[in-house]
């Protein structure tokens, strides 16, 4: 479900990346405008020079999303109480994830509920509203909305 906008995410920052490291690629976004000289004539320049400050803000932000995306799963060590979702990446042992598998399972069986970030967790909505503020300043890119959807 963030798939989608962690995805869109690393693309606008590997651009960022891209254009310091070969500025005339810039002339070729769409996001540029030409900078005219002091007469007001067209000299062909781009205003998409990416200063130092703005490489360490995509430096920040990525950091920002890769601690997002990594965050944890409520793990008490109860496994009526622990998120659905949890897994042994949340430092969980194998058979407690074994154990809320099988709750899963049944849950999914009798009740026909698929497992979901639990409320007390809330792990998957901070992710997503994470991605969803480091997305905004790209809502003018082509592929913000489809990243927002998916
Ligand atoms: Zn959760």
């Amino acid at each position: 479900m963030t798939d989608a906008l962690v995805a869109f995410l690393k693309a606008r920052y590997d651009e960022l990346q891209a254009q310091q490291e070969d500025p005339f690629a810039a002339w070729h976004s769409p996001d540029c405008e030409a900078v005219p000289d002091s007469w007001g004539r067209e000299t062909g320049a781009c205003n998409c020079g990416v200063p130092a400050r703005t490489l360490r803000e995509v430096e920040t932000k990525r950091l920002l999303l890769e601690q997002a995306v990594t965050s944890r799963h409520l793990f008490t060590g109860d496994q009526y109480m622990d998120c659905p979702l949890l897994t042994e990446a949340d430092g969980a042992k194998a058979d407690h994830v074994e154990r809320i598998q099988a709750l899963n399972d049944m849950y999914l069986e009798e009740l026909g509920r698929e497992p979901a970030c639990i409320d007390t967790c809330g792990r998957d909505a901070r992710v997503r509203r994470t991605l969803e503020l480091l997305a905004l300043p790209y809502s003018d890119h082509p592929g913000y909305e489809e990243a927002l959807r998916r």
